[in-house]
């Protein structure tokens, strides 16, 4: 049997360049020079176990990796005249990647297996427009199963039968890297990454339950976490370093890298011991769990950089999105991190639940705040979107605070609000998320201006993104300041 594996289209209908990351939030852009793939993991993973279990043919394709719009994605996928199609997509492109999966269907006789966040809310509404099979959650066993021909009444995760028991993490081979390079999703790579770094994973899950997460509720429904063995992260990197002698690093880009203290501890002494520390890395990271003796042990090991998650700075918010982060945690071991010479990261969001005008306004002082007193070397800002599943959407739809006649590709985290709040409405938070992009753009420039790193910046984007990238985000910077200077 031929079994294709395959991420979400890459460009849609309306010529949005797609940033898929079903677990998180995905987003389209006009401009090629702001996309970038992120490695669909969970399928690489999935690809990599049937590979190991099964003497079937497994073909892995990445539609967003491509740049595949639906026509030609459909041409490359058929070509493969596939038995099974698994298919992952957020809600962002559902409807696209349905229509796809439809049409393969109809002209191949392929089954077609739905995955992912939108698949686990809205399984009966996928197998009544014509998809075979959905598996719910963590979905790589039940896809396993199913292939191998088991009982589907007795396969846990395959709708409508029960969710399966999380997974253990160590059972997994390390993911695909044979129909794709892993190495070609650091080029250009996520933008906040300053080397060419290869995306990997050394945990899954989180023991906090924000109310807008993904990952937390649908595809774990329940706070996890579960990590690696040490000891097999440090042979996948030897693995890596040696087949790509390119590579300068690694994104761990889990939802939490250091939730326990001697896991961090003893893969920062597992990469210094296989001389591996040469390489940079990254991790996303909850502050609470970063104190001195740790980040001491991942400076030794090469991160050069941490990722927080800090969201907001309103008390109310932080009730609303169910996170409680103390602000001056978070500055203290933003600035142990600095001492110790580690690079700092935030991720902030607008628009969530408890959100007001006024509220949001702090976390946009809050960011300026922080670019000033130099704890943070670079940031995100979303659009706080209520995924369907989350307790953010049903929040919000019980509240009468989702907007009406929406599209699912609206949920786009990186454009769109699709709630407004009484007072608070859907294009004030659009307003607000591009005044805080603003705030943030102005400060970091002043910051590499008034610290003589203005010539370093424009090198590293060069090096990044070419002569065109450099003209194009050159060109954009200029407007962009005399925005911040007309709305100060
Ligand atoms: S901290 Fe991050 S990964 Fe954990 S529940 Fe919140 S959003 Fe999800």
């Amino acid at each position: 049997m031929k079994i294709v594996i395959a991420n979400s289209i890459g460009v849609d209908k309306n010529g949005y360049y797609i940033i898929h990351s079903p677990s998180r939030w995905s987003e389209g852009v006009k401009s090629r020079h702001n996309w970038f793939a992120y490695y669909p993991w969970e399928l690489a993973y999935l690809s990599a176990l049937l590979k190991r279990e099964t003497a079937h043919e497994v073909c892995f394709l990445d539609g967003c990796l491509e740049q595949l719009k639906a026509d030609a994605y459909y041409e490359r996928i058929i070509a493969q005249k596939p038995d099974f199609l698994v298919i992952e997509s957020a809600t962002r492109v559902i409807d696209e990647n349905t229509e796809l999966a439809l049409k393969i269907k109809k002209s191949s006789g392929a089954k077609i297996i739905f995955t992912g966040p939108h698949a686990s809310v809205f399984p009966k509404e996928l197998l009544e427009k014509g998809i075979d099979y959905v598996c719910i959650g963590e979905y790589e066993y039940a896809v396993l199963e199913l292939i191998q021909g088991k009982n589907k009444s007795e396969i846990l995760g395959l709708y409508p039968n029960a969710r399966r028991p999380l997974l253990d993490v160590n059972s997994l081979p390390w993911p695909e890297d044979n129909d794709v390079s892993r190495l070609r999703y650091s080029q250009p790579g996520e933008p906040s990454s300053e080397f060419l770094e290869v995306q990997m994973y050394g945990s899954r899950g989180c023991p906090m339950s924000c109310n807008f997460c993904v990952a937390r509720n649908i595809y774990y429904d329940q706070p996890n976490w579960r990590s690696r063995d040490p000891q097999d992260i440090v042979k996948e990197l030897r693995y890596l370093s040696e087949k790509y002698p390119a590579m300068q690093g690694v994104f761990f880009d889990e939802e939490v890298h250091n939730a326990k203290k001697e896991f961090i501890l003893e893969l920062s002494n597992a990469i210094v011991e296989a001389g591996l520390n040469n390489l940079h890395y990254e991790a996303m990271c909850d502050v609470r769990f970063l104190d001195e003796e740790t980040l001491k042990a991942m400076k030794m090991a090469g991160y050069y950089k941490i990722r927080v998650g800090i969201e907001t700075a309103s008390i109310e918010v932080k009730q609303g999105i169910n996170k409680s982060m103390d602000l001056d945690l978070v500055r203290q071991r933003l600035n142990l991190a600095k001492t110790i010479g580690i690079k700092t990261y935030g991720t902030f969001t607008f628009g969530a639940l408890g959100s007001t005008m006024a509220e949001d306004n702090k976390t946009v002082i809050l960011i300026k705040d922080l670019i000033k007193d130099k704890l943070l070397d670079n940031l995100q800002i979303s659009i706080c979107t209520p995924q369907p599943g989350t307790p953010f959407y049903d929040q919000v739809k019980a509240q009468k605070f989702l907007r009406n006649n929406l599209d699912f590709t609206d949920f786009d985290g990186g454009n769109f609000a699709v709630v407004s709040y009484p007072g608070y409405d859907f294009k004030m938070i659009e307003r607000m998320k591009n005044k805080a992009f603003l705030m943030r753009d102005h400060c970091f420039f002043k910051s590499k201006i008034c610290n003589f790193e203005f010539f370093s910046w424009v090198r590293s984007i060069y090096k990044r993104y070419g002569v065109i990238g450099l003209l194009s985000k050159g060109l954009r910077r200029l407007p962009a300041e005399v925005r911040y200077f007309l709305w100060k």
